[in-house]
């Protein structure tokens, strides 16, 4: 618009030649308009190779161990909310050590309703997770991630099936934002815990399998929850033996530990 301006403009004073606009401008212009376009090809380039890199030809996801925190890691204590109530339950620390040993990332995932229900606070439960991961870095152990869900349930929350909220066990949101935060591959993982809540958090998060243990609550008798897949394991570390031994190429890593 501008340049078709100049020439009118140039046209109506009678001028035959092209301005100066064209004649000394027009080549360093489109120089400039080269170099401009280069560079923004160049910025695109980048920008998709990288977004390529990440979701297609990087680093592979991982497999996790999901774990629940009461009566699967530590003692189960009724709303525990004292760090010298934090017991580590034989053989944990071991069985962690194994499972990332063997490449899997080991992450807590628990519903913590104590919280909603006024009973303590985030602050007093970061100091619970602060004895258990001292506890665990004892045995030279860490875990990948903690993720808690402080959401009370709705009403009674005496059925363990049904999803009060999307965070809450057996909801599948903390292993999900788990799986997008850390890049984790929620096909090639496993969920443990002590009640049935765990199993289908795992199940609903489309996870590999579930395994219950008899360190926590009791089993469900079987039948309970028909059509409901899952194994059990005296322990964690009987758990973690049963996923090394399920999953191929995993068994010959389990050295550590
Ligand atoms: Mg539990």
């Amino acid at each position: 618009m501008i340049t078709s301006l100049l020439i009118r403009e140039h046209e109506a004073k009678g001028r035959i030649s092209l301005p100066k606009f064209w004649g000394r401008r027009f080549p360093r212009l489109m120089l400039v308009y080269g170099m401009c376009a280069a560079f923004l090809t160049t910025v695109i380039l980048v920008v998709r190779r990288g977004w390529l890199k990440s979701s297609e030809g990087g680093t592979p996801m991982r497999p996790a161990v999901f774990l629940d925190r009461d009566g699967t890691v530590i003692a189960h204590v009724h709303y525990l909310s004292d760090p010298a109530d934090v017991r580590l339950l034989p053989g944990a620390a071991e069985a962690l050590a194994k499972l990332r040993a063997a490449g899997f990332a080991c992450v807590l995932v628990t519903n913590q309703s104590g919280i909603g229900r006024g009973m303590y606070t985030e602050e007093r439960l970061r100091q619970v997770h602060a004895e258990m991961t001292r506890q665990l870095a004892i045995f030279g152990v860490s875990l990948d991630g903690i993720y808690f869900c402080p959401e009370a349930p709705v009403g009674e929350g005496d059925d363990p099936t049904v999803i009060d909220h999307p965070d809450r066990k057996p909801g599948p949101g903390m292993l999900m934002r788990a799986a997008r935060e850390l890049g984790l591959d929620l096909s090639a993982s496993w969920m443990i815990g002590d009640m049935i809540s765990d199993v289908l958090a795992g199940i609903n998060a489309g996870c590999l399998g579930s395994i219950l243990v008899r360190t926590g609550k009791r089993l469900p008798e079987p039948g309970d929850y028909p059509g409901v897949v899952y194994q059990t394991a005296d322990d964690l570390r009987a758990a973690a033996a049963l996923i090394l031994e399920e999953t191929p190429g995993r068994k010959g890593m389990t050295t550590a530990g």
